[in-house]
């Protein structure tokens, strides 16, 4: 079983900045690196987009995962609402055909290839239901991690969403042979909010967001018998 994590951002891309200065691309490196050991073993490989502050596409994420032959793809996030200071939370998105494309889609460069929109349509719905059964192991994990931990972290959530390192996940247009690859993409708090910044800003927690990440991603394989 091969799983790649992906810290979002790096380099030259910053990711959301927000109080006592944290960024969100040290937030994503951080945490990728803890859940690695966490769930390496026997039955699982683990591979990262990026292992330092590096610049990379965000479409060349789900292409180099699909590249490895990965099976789960999981890409690690911090949320950041500018001005809007009081919004906060942790919530995990999964593709879905009703989520509805927006800017910086991969979609909308495709629209033009019938054949590939319709690979992609097989795909999701093949993928759509373990993508929200592998999001929700996830996001259940970590929210009842922190929770038993002590932390009040506010849950909103499982969402759909058709982000572009999500969607090229499941597109894969250059191989013959469609391989099956599940994706989730996890928004560890906002950090534009003071009380999820000052919680993101200590290790003990971002140690505990990791193994709700590892433990649900896990569980999710168990309970599917793949590993
Ligand atoms: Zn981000």
């Amino acid at each position: 079983m091969c799983v790649v994590l992906d810290p979002g951002h790096g380099g030259k891309d910053p990711g959301a900045k927000g109080f006592f200065s944290l960024c969100e691309k040290d937030l994503t490196l951080d945490v990728v690196n803890r859940i690695k050991p966490l769930l390496e073993g026997s039955s699982i490989h683990v591979i990262l987009t990026r292992t330092t502050d590096q610049e990379m596409h965000r479409l060349k994420r789900s292409e180099f995962a699909y590249e490895q032959q990965a099976d789960l793809f999981v890409s690690i996030h911090a949320n950041s609402m500018g001005s809007r200071t009081e919004i906060s939370g942790i919530e995990t998105f999964y593709l879905s055909r009703q989520a509805r494309p927006q800017k910086n889609y991969f979609l909308g460069n495709i629209c033009d290839k019938r054949h590939v929109l319709q690979v992609a349509d097989s795909l999701l719905k093949n993928n759509n239901t373990y993508s929200r059964l592998l999001a929700q192991s996830i996001h259940n994990n970590v929210v009842h991690h922190l929770v038993r931990n002590g932390f009040s972290t506010k849950d909103r959530g499982v969402r759909q969403e058709a982000y572009c390192v999500l969607l090229r996940s499941q597109v894969p247009i250059q191989a013959p042979i469609p391989h099956m690859m599940l994706a989730s993409l996890v928004e560890i708090g906002y950090i534009t909010n003071e009380e999820d910044a000052a919680c993101l800003r200590q290790s003990p927690y971002r140690q505990l967001i990791a193994e709700g990440i590892s433990d649900g991603i896990k569980k999710f394989l168990c309970e599917k018998g793949l590993i």
